[in-house]
């Protein structure tokens, strides 16, 4: 069966198409097309299945309309759009098929603010608006653990940034991220890094406490991490490090083993994202500091930082 795109789809879709294009981005995730269908597809007439459909009380001009002033949308869309042939049984990859997708996540349809850096000195001031929107929130369950909600903490310039899963009971009862036991080996890390921990940001997947420590449910985590993305949009760190699984997940937005995200690069909204464990699993298993240790120093190499010399 061919795979349909229902309407709405369609318009985020073209939404966000609209968007790269008007960047003038219009070449980066076109996927290889077969030289077969790319023959069809100019033998046909501007008869797409979406031209039948109007979009929804946007105001916006079918596809086969927008085409004509708007060439790049038809190569950027490929076989979705144009060809009414069945597309062919092809499985799907695997960060969409159901047991390696995080569960429900409510997608972000904005794309990063990739247009609209906030200068450096402006940035403790747009991270204060995002703490003033969060509130005394109660969007998720969490809030009826919480004494206090952890924002994060650091320099709101910061080149380097680290993503934990959620506040612990230190952190709770002072609303500051990673201040307890894992806090601690986190700064010897910071500090084998060359850095001081004010010179770096740290903050959260979710900025309430779990009860008793447990990973967040993915309600929490996915009603909770659009906040650390804006974060980190306003940030705009170079280097980005997932401490644990948790962090990588919701970066990523695939559940994946940490051992497959590890010792690698991911390119990340701009971001070089890089995945370690996380402090407290450090602290259980410190036979893996080692492997951490070369994680931080790819970061490290990202950041064009050297470590201190001994003595
Ligand atoms: N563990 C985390 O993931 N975050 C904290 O802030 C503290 C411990």
């Amino acid at each position: 069966m061919a795979r349909q795109l229902d309407s709405s789809t369609q318009e985020a879709l073209l939404a966000r198409v609209r968007f790269y294009r008007d960047l003038g981005l219009t070449e980066f995730y076109r996927r290889p097309v077969d030289p077969a269908l790319l023959a069809q597809l100019s033998a046909e007439p501007e008869a797409a299945a979406v031209q039948n459909e109007p979009l929804p009380a946007t105001g916006q001009q079918p596809v086969a309309a927008q085409e004509s002033r708007a060439p790049s949308i038809r190569p950027l869309l490929g076989e979705w759009v144009g060809s009414q042939e069945p597309r062919p049984e092809t499985p799907p990859p695997p960060f969409f098929q159901e047991e390696a997708a995080i569960p429900p996540r409510k997608p972000i349809f904005a794309p990063p603010q990739v247009a609209a850096a906030v200068p450096a000195a402006d940035r403790a001031a747009a991270l204060q608006l995002i703490r003033d929107e969060i509130g005394d929130c109660t969007r998720c369950a969490l809030h009826q653990g919480r004494n206090k909600l952890v924002f994060g903490d650091g320099d709101p310039a910061a080149r380097l940034l680290f993503v934990g899963e959620g506040p612990g009971a230190d952190e709770d009862a002072q609303g500051l991220p990673f201040v307890g036991k894992a806090g601690q080996l986190l700064n010897n890390m910071i500090n084998a890094m060359g850095l001081k921990r004010e010179q770096v940001y740290i903050a959260n997947v979710v900025k309430c406490r779990p009860p008793g420590n447990r990973t967040p449910e993915p309600e929490e985590g996915n009603t909770c991490s659009p906040f650390l993305f804006r974060q980190i949009d306003v940030i705009r760190p170079r280097v980005i490090v997932a401490l644990g699984a948790t962090a990588a997940t919701y970066l990523l937005g695939l559940r994946q083993p940490l051992a497959g995200l590890r010792g690698r690069v991911h390119a990340w909204r701009g971001a070089q994202l890089i995945v370690t464990y996380h402090p407290a699993y450090l602290l259980r298993d410190p036979r893996q500091k080692k492997e951490a240790w070369a994680d931080l120093q790819i970061a490290m190499k990202e950041l064009g930082l050297k470590p201190p010399a001994k003595g």
